[in-house]
């Protein structure tokens, strides 16, 4: 089956990371006998130096042509002085935008190898295994009216139902492929927009008879996420609680490096990309951590190919490798094998391979 993939690779690390995940879908490709096209498109800092905008209309119709956008990072300092209409995130906002991707997956796991560099103790850590979904597209950051002047300040908080529902449709959609529980994160005490959302959930929940569900007031699930992580099996939430909680679960990780993440449209098309952002400090080093953007493209694997298989090959992969002690330069001080990059992307491409 061919698949055609937008690979917006971005600045910084975005580059070495994103060749890290086509290499290693090649070799998926080449155990599971798929063809992968990779198109190039510019995004973020390198689209403003040569097409004078962060999202260029080339991108735009090469995501449209594709099945699924893979991307990198974006940003650094050569164009934080730039004015807001040129900044490197804006491209970011513009795509989520005009793909309507409205709902966010990360997954966050904790590896057992790397527990060491939590910064939970190892027997908090251990076993955490939860998928944060976050609504993407409503909520404060979109609500109007929205401004400010030197007396008063306005931000505006609105969901509608339909935003509401695919969102929480979607969070137990996922629970019924795993543990079958969904923790629904807000602050139905203090905001009207909470308690349509407590409702809806009930609603939900009717159709998904096998899926336990909670409400949790999110100071609480602030503090739960550190006290007793394991707990949680699918997290779903609006836009600003999730931006803050899936910050806080992703330390738990120990590195920004290993964490995957999915925006999805409702009709399952996707852009998949690692969390972290362009890390310009390591940038060009051969130093960064490949993982986060090597899970990124297993979720896409999943999510948008149905390809499960080739997954879970991709994951275990990952976890083989880092179970047989190997780790990059984050890592350096816990005693490991230190690996460049592109070290580490071919330890992952031999374990697929070992198996052809
Ligand atoms: P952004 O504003 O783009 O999200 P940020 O300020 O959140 O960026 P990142 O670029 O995500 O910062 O990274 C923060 C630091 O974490 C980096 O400076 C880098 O040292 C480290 N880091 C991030 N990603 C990786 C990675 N893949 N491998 C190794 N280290 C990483
Ligand atoms: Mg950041």
């Amino acid at each position: 089956m061919k698949k055609r993939v937008a690979v917006l690779r971005g600045d910084g690390i975005g580059k070495e990371v994103t060749d890290a995940a086509t290499a290693v879908l090649d070799s998926i490709g080449r155990r599971f006998h798929h063809e992968f096209e990779w198109v190039n498109g510019l995004l973020g800092g390198e689209a403003v130096d040569k097409a004078g905008q962060p999202l260029p209309e080339e991108t735009i119709k090469i995501c449209e042509e594709s099945d699924a956008i893979l991307l990198g990072a974006v940003g650094g300092p050569a164009w934080d002085n730039h004015p807001s209409h040129l900044r490197p995130e804006r491209g970011l906002l513009q795509i989520r935008k005009h793909f309507e991707l409205s709902v966010n997956l990360r997954p966050v796991q904790a590896f057992k190898s790397l527990l060491a560099v939590s910064p939970l103790k190892e027997e908090v850590a251990e076993g955490v295994d939860m998928m944060i979904v976050r609504e993407l597209t409503g909520g404060l950051y979109f609500g109007e009216p929205s401004f400010h002047d030197n007396e008063k300040a306005v931000d505006t908080l609105v969901y509608a139902r339909e935003e509401i529902e695919r969102v929480v449709i979607h969070a137990f959609e996922l629970a019924k492929q795993r543990r079958n529980k969904v923790t629904s994160v807000d602050k139905a005490n203090v905001l009207e927009s909470s308690k349509l959302w407590r409702k809806i959930v009930e609603e939900v929940a009717e159709n998904y008879p096998e899926v336990e569900y909670e409400h949790m007031l999110v100071d609480a699930a602030a503090m739960k996420l550190i006290t007793y992580p394991a707990a949680f099996d699918v997290v779903v939430t609006e836009n600003m609680f999730g931006d803050i909680l899936s910050d806080e679960a992703s330390v738990i990780t120990g590195s920004l490096g290993m964490l995957p993440s999915a925006s999805l449209r409702a009709d399952g098309f996707g852009m998949y990309e690692p969390i972290h952002g362009s890390a310009p400090d390591i940038a060009g080093q051969n130093i960064a951590n490949p993982i986060g953007a090597i899970l990124s493209a297993a979720m896409m694997l999943r999510s948008s190919f149905g390809m499960e298989q080739e997954a879970s090959a991709v994951e275990k992969a990952v976890k083989s490798v880092l179970e047989d002690g190997y780790c990059t330069n984050e890592f350096k001080n816990i005693g490991r094998k230190v690996l460049s990059t592109r070290e580490m992307t071919e330890k992952i491409i031999n374990e697929i391979e070992c198996e052809l």
